[in-house]
């Protein structure tokens, strides 16, 4: 896979791929997710976060087992391909199994094993030396295309002292964190009558602020909370569908755009979105922020894109690596099919791919030079055996 004029003459591709009527893009970067939830979808529906989280998804999760979580992230990661998605961020349980769907892939990942307290600070440190552990063991595996990171799942889930220890490992180990920041009033209320400080003021008092941070959702916060965010140059993942499904609120990421902020898109679990199309979610994304603000001039469809590719690099930490069709970088590329009806005509290509298209639309997905679909056959999978085991353990699951 090259990038470039074609000067060499004796440069002699193995694979020709035709492109007429197909457009091509940065491969898709998903934020936020937690991929094995795909065995959760349409379980827990039109509940608020706590009843959402404590009553139904917790659990269920208490029962998965190791193959469960493989079978679920295994069709999470078809789903992806399908959808233009070349890399996605994950925070789970029993995330080797997560690691090892995305080597069978072929896709790109940054996984984090989701350490969650609960007030127990014996489970807090045995979660902790476990995510270590995984970190340790799976930074650069399935030939580079997985890095790790630590993932304390929130505030009100993971004491200071236990975020002051995450937050030291990863230094340690050189990775950064991802962690979900002030998506419910309720739970950054009750921070903020805990600790008498908003959650990026509890985040940066015990120094979990930086450039490595991936902090998703981020709807609950102050113009300082902004600033302080843009200082230590904190990446956001934005995720409008789930923030919609869960009645969460709206993000106000033309504010925190202009204070400087990195921000990127994620689908968050498909328990709560209910699916992984990074298409449909750049459409919300844009439509959410133009509703919030009653002003269609924000998040052009040109900029959401970018927050889908490039920005969700930077977000990474992989702007060096990923998310532009560029001379130096992994070829991760997507071509769009523009030959049905609700693309035609094509005045303005962004305009079709964030407002018009959707996922059925990716045609062909490369990640790493090499070829995961064409002309939608996915070449790493077996579809029909992915979707039918992932029905299978979460039937198994529901009834057990
Ligand atoms: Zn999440």
């Amino acid at each position: 896979m090259y990038v470039g004029a074609l000067k060499a003459p004796q440069f002699k591709a193995e694979i020709v791929i035709d492109g007429t009527d197909k457009v091509a893009i940065p491969g898709l970067i998903n934020c936020h997710t937690h991929l094995s939830m795909t065995l959760f979808r349409g379980k827990a529906e039109d509940e608020p976060l706590s009843t959402w989280l404590e009553q139904t998804i917790w659990p269920l999760e208490s029962k998965l087992t190791p193959d469960d979580i493989y079978q679920g992230a295994l069709l999470g990661c078809l789903e992806s391909i399908k959808a233009g998605t070349t890399t996605f961020a994950d925070m789970y349980f029993h995330e080797a199994q997560v690691a090892k769907a995305v080597d069978r892939s072929g896709l790109r990942a940054v996984l984090a094993q989701g350490i969650i307290e609960a007030d127990d600070c014996k489970r807090g440190e045995r979660m902790l030396a476990e995510g270590i552990e995984f970190a340790e063991a799976f930074n650069g595996y399935g030939g580079g295309r997985v890095t790790t990171r630590l993932g304390p799942h929130a505030l009100y889930t993971c004491s200071p002292k236990l975020l002051v220890q995450t937050q030291e490992a990863a230094a340690n180990l050189g990775i950064g964190t991802h962690i979900h920041v002030a998506e419910s009033k309720q739970k950054s209320d009750w921070v903020k009558e805990r600790y008498g400080c908003t959650e990026i003021e509890l985040l940066k008092r015990i120094d979990l602020l930086g450039p490595d941070t991936l902090a998703a959702h981020c709807i609950h916060l102050t113009k300082l909370d902004m600033q302080i965010m843009a200082r230590h140059r904190v990446k956001v993942s934005y995720n409008p569908t789930a923030n919609m499904k869960i009645g969460s609120g709206i993000p106000r990421v033309k504010e925190l755009l202009s204070a400087g902020v990195s921000v990127g898109i994620g689908t968050d679990g498909p328990a709560s979105n209910n699916n992984l199309d990074m298409l449909e979610e750049m459409r919300f994304a844009a439509l959410l922020q133009k509703t919030k603000y009653m002003d269609p001039t924000v998040l052009s469809a040109q900029q959401t894109l970018k927050m889908a590719t490039i920005e969700g690099a930077r977000a990474l930490g992989l702007e060096r690596v990923i998310g532009s069709l560029q001379v130096g970088k992994k070829a991760d590329v997507v071509l769009i099919d523009f030959s049905s009806p609700h693309l035609k005509p094509s005045h303005d290509p962004y305009a079709n791919i964030v407002y018009s298209a959707n996922g059925a639309d990716v045609d062909t997905v490369i990640v790493d030079g090499n070829l995961l679909m064409q002309e939608r056959h996915v070449k790493t999978l077996d579809a029909n055996e992915v979707m039918q085991n992932g029905q299978r353990v979460a039937s198994n699951l529901t009834s057990r």
